[in-house]
């Protein structure tokens, strides 16, 4: 279907609900194009083209608008699914983004990258054999219909407050909380260490996964929307160049939201753990992300982020080392293996996102856990042994044992470790002894209000919940908006007065 040809159902308005909707017997799920292979590798686009029109209002039709919406319950937004799918289907667009983007700041990105196999999509209940409806689909083309039709308009809040807010972290988490406080009328300042807006979605998640332009466009709306950015300025102990104080914030502003994600990389030992070439899984998708972005990066020039015409092993996992192999593909690596230590069933990356990472020539190697490296100052083989599952464990998941005397070698001159990431320690790195944090070093807050142990001072996404999903971080930074601006009247009410 062309992307410029517009068709309408013929049933658009004004029929009964079952000649509208419940069409998953008649019309078969499609999922929108996704570009071959041997095409989409070799850059760094987006995989999938988008629905027109007619497929969107087509497959929106295919909802069952059950009583229960699993979908939404399973949303941790809470998003009306089943209500913007029969607006689409309708062609009323303009009401399903304004319905949509009443739940969610941003749609758009969360339609591109939730992992909506676990989320919504996982939890539809058309029967099966049917399909569940492509709900990430269909939200991502509303919004995106929105942003091209002139729907998406700057925040202009009805009052003006005096008070301010300081934010630490342009990632969803803060973003999400920066537009529901602007809202309000506060006054809204961002402070990021990155030189860009967007945090893991501009420099982790690659561009075949979220293109960066869609990033971008959410920065000019909330520029736009008069939020106030500081931008290549970290949050430290003390003030300095490049560096502001966090005790200097918490002077300059009337409450503080942090919301600086987790970074520190989980590290691997065992011999040669320290050889050149095994590198960690963020710093490898900055560098690339910052090529995409048109920046010239010395640590790839040099080839030690570049996997060009190398034997690459990515270890984990999770969707960090599904990033990581099919970058590498696209670098135009001779190999590309990722090895992990439990089974395709029992991985915590999307499953979809395999089966792209296998289409695009990356070679899984399950049971395996890694034990020594081999070479000389340089990478240049990973002995790894075979291993297999074991009993469940308190969680559940089952627990993984070496296989004896079941040691192999895979040639690679590039390794990435893709292995979790944790918080970094703010209260050492910020000077703040006070601010308390959990046995995981991730910020402790009171579950109602968000707050931290110091007053006026907040937190939200994965620095309280621990590496987790954009869609997480915009809950929690919705959430903790509303706390702040519950906290800021309850005791600022003479300043928030004299100021609206
Ligand atoms: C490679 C990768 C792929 C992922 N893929 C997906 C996916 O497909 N789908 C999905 O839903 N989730 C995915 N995630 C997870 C998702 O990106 C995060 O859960 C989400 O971005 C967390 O949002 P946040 O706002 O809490 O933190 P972040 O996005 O990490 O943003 C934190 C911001 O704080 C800034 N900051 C940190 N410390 C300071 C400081 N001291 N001073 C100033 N600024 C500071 C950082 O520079 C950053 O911009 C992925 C994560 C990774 C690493």
């Amino acid at each position: 279907m062309g992307a410029g040809r517009i068709e309408r159902l013929p049933f658009a308005g004004g029929k009964p609900m079952a000649e509208r909707m419940l069409k998953f017997v008649s019309v078969a799920q499609g999922q929108p194009d996704k570009r071959p292979a041997a095409e989409r590798s070799t850059d760094f686009d987006e995989i999938y083209r988008s629905f027109a029109v007619a497929q969107a209002e087509q497959q929106s039709s295919r909802c069952s608008q059950c009583g229960v919406p699993f979908c939404s319950i399973h949303c941790p937004l809470g998003n009306n699914i089943p209500d913007w799918l029969k607006m689409t289907a309708e062609g009323r667009l303009e009401e399903a983004y304004a319905l949509s983007s009443a739940t969610n700041n941003f749609p758009e990105i969360c339609g591109r990258i939730c992992p909506q196999d676990r989320l919504c999509e996982g939890n539809c209940v058309i029967e099966k054999g049917f399909e569940s409806v492509t709900i990430g689909a269909v939200e991502r083309f509303i919004t995106d219909t929105a942003f091209a039709s002139g729907w998406v308009e700057p925040i202009r809040p009805p009052v003006e407050r005096a008070l301010s807010i300081g934010i630490v972290g342009a990632g969803p988490g803060g973003l999400a909380a920066a537009m529901q406080l602007r809202e309000q009328g506060y006054q809204v300042h961002v402070y990021d260490r990155y030189d860009r807006v967007g945090g893991l979605m501009v420099y982790g998640i690659p561009g075949f996964k979220l293109e960066k332009d869609i990033v971008a466009r959410r920065h000019l709306y909330l520029e736009e929307s008069g939020v106030k950015f500081h931008l290549g300025l970290g949050v430290g102990d003390r003030d300095e160049d490049g560096q502001i104080a966090f005790a200097t914030l918490r002077d300059r502003h009337d409450a503080v939201l942090i919301a600086t994600g987790v970074y520190k990389s989980r590290d691997i030992g065992g011999p040669g753990a320290g050889l050149g070439g095994i590198v960690k899984a963020l710093d490898y998708l900055t560098v690339s992300n910052r090529l995409s972005l048109g920046d010239t990066v010395e640590s790839f020039e040099n080839g030690e982020l570049n996997a060009a015409g190398k034997s690459v092993v990515v270890i984990g996992g999770g969707d960090t080392a599904m990033d990581c192999v099919r970058t590498a593909i696209r670098q135009g690596a001779k190999s590309v293996k990722c090895l992990y230590r439990r089974d395709r069933a029992n991985m915590p990356g999307s499953i979809r996102e395999v089966k792209n990472a296998e289409e695009e020539g990356v070679e899984f190697v399950w049971l395996a856990a890694p034990e020594a490296f081999r070479g000389e100052g340089t990478v240049s083989g990973v002995r790894a042994s075979r291993m297999k599952l074991g009993l469940p464990d308190a969680t559940g998941r089952q627990s993984v044992e070496p296989v004896e005397e079941s040691s192999f070698t895979l040639e690679a001159d590039l390794v990435i470790k893709a292995l979790g990431f944790d918080p970094e320690p703010l209260p050492t790195l910020w000077g703040q002894p006070d601010l308390a944090v959990s046995r995981w070093g991730t910020l402790r807050v009171d579950h109602e209000t968000f707050m931290t142990s110091l007053p006026g001072v907040f937190a939200a996404g994965d620095i309280v919940r621990g590496a987790s999903l954009v869609v997480w971080a915009i809950r929690d930074g919705r959430d903790a908006a509303a706390q702040m601006h519950r906290w800021l009247k309850n005791t600022a009410p003479a300043r928030a007065q004299a100021a609206e």
